[in-house]
């Protein structure tokens, strides 16, 4: 689900289109925190898309969250 780029990003597989996977990650995510509302992109809300720690790159999003 995840893959770790040249930066040392953890980048989502699954581009910016896998809502089902994107809200399957958040649900084992601990770290899950909800965005402010202007971010809100996915309806399932419990979604790493909706994820304040998410930052989007080019082809899907990285994840932020503090270790
Ligand atoms: S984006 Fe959010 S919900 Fe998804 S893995 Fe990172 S911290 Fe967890």
């Amino acid at each position: 689900m995840w893959k770790v780029n040249e930066r040392g990003e953890k980048v989502f597989r699954g581009g910016k289109e896998d809502g089902a996977g994107a809200a399957q990650a958040a649900d084992k995510c601990p770290n899950f925190k909800l965005d402010v509302e202007d971010e809100i992109v996915a309806d399932e809300l419990r979604s790493c898309y909706n994820c304040r720690y998410r930052r989007w790159t080019a082809e899907s999003f990285a994840c932020y969250k503090p270790e």
